[in-house]
């Protein structure tokens, strides 16, 4: 199976690549040592109609599935952009996703259209300093109050919490030692980023300094009942139905900057003279080259059965975690390579490489880290006693 053969398919590839020729390295690199976002693509972006690309028709999105929402991702990262580029709009793509799943009515009537035309931005609030990925144990409360609820806590790393009006915010509504699982009595809201209960704190990190991540402090946020997502008690199922999609984008994405990353050095490795030859006629050079262009190759094909898996209503959760994984590292690897093909050059930021090879770190540790994956793959595939958490799963 190939995710890129159809006409449609190569239509969205070659409008998206069209785009992204007005955003070149230059762009990307500057806004990178400013640490501005990138609001110019970002407008012509929701102009073009890609954030809706998998909100449904009736809110104004085009209606298309996860494959269609990973090629355009791909295709952002691979034009250079990288994560830059698609961190600025993933959220909007897929991030809103237990909304259109479970929203009511009136609050998907009321948001997705908004959020389709670029007018909302939304942030997503799970990771909590002291929880990590045991997101059991998150300790932001909500209390209910009559009509409203009443929000205390901490989260960290919310990408774009500064550029949001809106956070998508997994609380508790039930302390942890009063539910019978683990996995109980947590309520997702889709808040207001009200800055007179919100504290937003951008945190200092390696790369991709154009979309920040934060420290958000939720200080007697009031937050009306009709901005809960779904039921009561039932925040943590709902998030549960948007990992696999999320996996998948996110791997498209790793894709797209190891393909990024490659392309530059190749094109290096064709000009540059050492020892009075093309230094890419090196086999030592060459061979990385085309070892990172199949492993590549590879990752893409299990994340094209990922998605059409996805797409086509069957369980994909293996495909899924496995397209992650070895996107994640395949994508990586790639950069890291390329960045040794242009030698001292690779360091130096005018090449692109450096800046890819600090966004594709990332997606080795977020949306989930390797271990996670791996730990998931071993328990539910291959059969192994669970190693972490409680093995009843309660
Ligand atoms: C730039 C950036 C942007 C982010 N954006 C968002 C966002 O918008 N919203 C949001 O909610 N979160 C966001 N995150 C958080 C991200 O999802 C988490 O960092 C990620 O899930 C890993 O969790 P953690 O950092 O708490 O690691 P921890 O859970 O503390 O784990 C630390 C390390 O220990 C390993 N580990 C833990 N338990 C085990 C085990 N049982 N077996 C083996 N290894 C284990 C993990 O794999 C990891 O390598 C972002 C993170 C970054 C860096």
């Amino acid at each position: 199976m190939d995710m890129f053969s159809s006409p449609d398919h190569e239509e969205i590839r070659r409008s998206v690549r069209a785009l992204m020729t007005r955003f070149p390295d230059g762009y990307w690199a500057e806004l990178d040592r400013k640490h501005e976002f990138p609001w110019e693509f970002y407008a012509e972006f929701a102009k073009a109609g890609y954030l809706g690309i998998a909100i449904p028709e009736e809110y104004g999105g085009a209606g298309l599935g996860i494959t269609e929402a990973a090629l355009v991702l791909y295709e952002i990262c691979a034009s250079g952009a990288g994560l830059n580029g698609a961190s600025a709009v993933h959220l909007s793509i897929f991030g809103i996703n237990p909304v259109v799943k479970h929203g009511s009515a009136e609050m998907k009537a009321k948001y997705l259209p908004a959020l389709t035309r670029g007018d909302l931005h939304v942030c997503f609030g799970v990771t909590e300093p002291d929880a990590g990925t045991d997101t059991t144990r998150i300790k932001t409360f909500a209390k209910r109050d009559g009509d409203r609820f009443v929000i205390n806590g901490r989260k960290t790393w919310l990408t774009k919490a500064g550029q949001a009006q809106k956070v998508l915010l997994l609380t508790r509504t039930t302390p942890l030692e009063e539910c019978r699982r683990r996995t109980d009595g947590m309520t997702l809201f889709l808040a207001d980023l009200d800055p007179k209960a919100v504290t937003i704190h951008p945190i200092e990190k390696m790369g991709r300094h154009a979309v920040p991540s934060n420290d958000v402090f939720f200080d007697d946020l009031v937050v009306p009942a009709s901005d809960v997502v779904g039921e009561v008690g039932r925040g943590f199922y709902h998030l549960l139905d948007g990992l696999n999609p999320e996996r998948i984008l996110v791997a498209a994405e790793a894709i797209g900057c190891g393909r990024a990353a490659l392309e530059r050095a190749t094109t290096y490795a064709k000009d540059r003279i050492v020892f009075g030859q093309p230094i890419g006629q090196n086999q030592g050079i060459q061979f990385p080259l085309a070892d990172s262009y199949m492993r590549l190759l590879a990752a893409e094909q299990v994340t094209a059965k990922a998605a059409w898996l996805y797409d086509n209503g069957r369980p994909c959760g293996t495909e899924a975690n496995a397209a992650k994984f070895l996107a994640g590292e395949a994508g990586f690897q790639a950069a890291d390579r390329s960045m040794q093909t242009l030698g001292g050059y690779g360091y130096a930021a005018e090449f692109t490489i450096e800046r890819l090879f600090r966004e594709a770190r990332l997606l080795r540790i977020a949306p989930i880290s390797e271990n996670i994956i791996l730990a998931q793959i071993a328990e539910h595939v291959l059969g192994l006693p669970r190693s972490y958490g409680r093995a009843d799963g309660s």
